[in-house]
């Protein structure tokens, strides 16, 4: 069996869903999920042949383009030293370095595997600092599936409709306090009846698992003000902005925009490894130094800092210079303007919202006006992006398989690739118009 339907029918009978991750099921838009035979720079080519311009770079990772040759090499190099050593290495403490540069707020970090264990451990970490156990979340915020995490989670969640995951004991969800992003008065109101009890608010450094929702100017000054007030933490997840919204982070962007912010702890992961596993915690050097082996805070990993997957994200973030975010920023705004302008042209209310180099387009008549938060992402058209996705796809152009989601560009989106998602635009729009 070689054909795409062939395959997921396979897959389906071995896996559940037929996929390792659930929003790669294609839920919300419907259809059969392509199956990926290669890639490369902005290209992905399906298991039957089929290229098309891709606009999901991974759900991130592919900053500089799919198998870029430099980062291939490098991982080919360090997969011929060996692939795993259980022992530390020279390039985990280069990664270390290089996030710290380009991160004020990071004086220590870890290297973990997933995004899901970096945040996993930064709220370990701030309920050992702090000797207390509520955590703040937002809705439509993702910090991965560790189970009190997947409250009102946006992502996969989102695009399925799900509150939360089934399996998470009540007493655990218990510990999360879930507000509405860019709500000041909720974060008042939460610290006010739960006094001394807030280890952490946990924050994306820009909403993106809900489609791209940034934080109101002041909003994470905000943020990291009440937290150090009322004895408690910020972290910033910055698993999917960083390295991405800027050569920075979302961190950057803030900064460049007068807003200086200094969280405590600091997530990430995609990026950092390039499209293998690596992530990291990072911050605040006295909270970092609680984790073992030299403090009280249990942390661990056969595969953290794995060779293969650290030579991946270095060699990705060298490349990572100002002249790759320059190149991102400027395709992704011809792809949002000449998406505006087609959706105008249908007459399909939408609108467009950015996190740095980072958007994503909402929409329908009840979002027309700006997504601040979860509750108003979740009135969005979705059939109509279903029927503009499959548009897209049929025209040879992969976007995110959920309205929920940021579209991602590439350092190797170059001319030939964007005219080709700017030709599919119009019948697109058309499709997204015709319910
Ligand atoms: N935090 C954020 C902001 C994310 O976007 C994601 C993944 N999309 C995660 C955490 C979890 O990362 P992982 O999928 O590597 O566990």
């Amino acid at each position: 069996m070689t054909g795409n339907d062939d395959l997921f029918a396979r897959a389906q009978a071995v896996i559940p869903g037929g996929v390792d991750s659930p929003v790669r099921a294609y839920g919300s838009v419907g259809g059969t999920p392509r199956f990926i035979a290669s890639a490369s720079g902005p290209y992905i080519t399906d298991v039957e042949g089929r290229e098309y311009v891709d606009l999901v770079a991974s759900w991130g990772p592919a900053l500089v383009g799919h198998a870029h040759p430099v980062v291939v090499d490098a991982v080919i190099e360090a997969a011929r030293r060996g692939l795993s050593f259980g022992a530390p290495t020279r390039g985990e403490t280069e990664l270390a370095e290089e996030i710290r540069r380009r991160v004020p707020a990071v004086q220590k970090l870890r290297l973990v595997s997933t995004g899901t264990e970096a945040t996993m451990t930064a709220i370990r970490l701030a309920r050992g600092a702090t000797g207390r156990d509520l955590l703040v979340k937002f809705a439509g915020h993702y910090h991965g599936h560790s189970d009190g995490l997947l409250a009102q989670a946006g992502s996969g969640l989102a695009t399925l409709a799900l509150p939360g995951s089934a399996g998470v004991p009540a007493a655990i969800a218990a510990q999360t306090l879930v507000i509405g992003y860019n709500d000041r008065a909720a974060v008042e109101a939460v610290f006010a009846a739960h006094p001394g009890r807030i280890a952490a608010i946990i924050t994306e450094a820009a909403g993106a698992n809900m489609g791209v929702v940034p934080p109101h100017p002041g909003f994470t000054a905000f943020l990291a003000e009440i937290a150090h007030r009322e004895g408690a933490l910020l972290i910033s997840d910055e698993v999917l902005t960083g390295f991405r919204a800027s050569a920075s982070g979302y961190a950057g962007v803030l900064s460049a925009a007068g807003e200086d912010v200094t969280p405590d702890l600091v997530t990430f992961g995609k990026v950092i490894g390039g499209g293998l596993p690596v992530a990291a915690v990072g911050g605040r050097a006295d909270i970092m130094d609680l984790l073992a082996p030299i403090g009280p805070v249990y942390q661990a990993g056969t595969l953290s800092g794995n060779p293969v997957a650290v030579a991946a994200g270095l060699a990705t973030l060298r490349l990572a210079d100002a002249d790759v975010y320059r190149r991102i920023d400027a395709a992704a705004h011809v792809v949002a303007d000449a998406t505006s302008a087609a959706l105008a042209e249908a007459g399909v209310p939408h609108v467009l919202q950015w996190a740095g180099t980072l958007f994503s387009v909402f929409f329908g008549d009840a979002v027309a006006a700006g997504v601040p938060d979860y509750a108003t992402a979740v009135t969005q058209d979705a059939a109509a992006y279903g029927r503009f996705f499959h548009a897209m796809l049929d025209a040879g152009v992969s976007l995110p398989p959920s309205s929920f989601e940021a579209w991602f560009l590439t350092a190797a989106h170059d001319e030939a690739a964007l005219a080709r998602i700017v030709e599919a635009l119009p019948r697109a729009a058309r499709a997204a118009a015709a319910s």
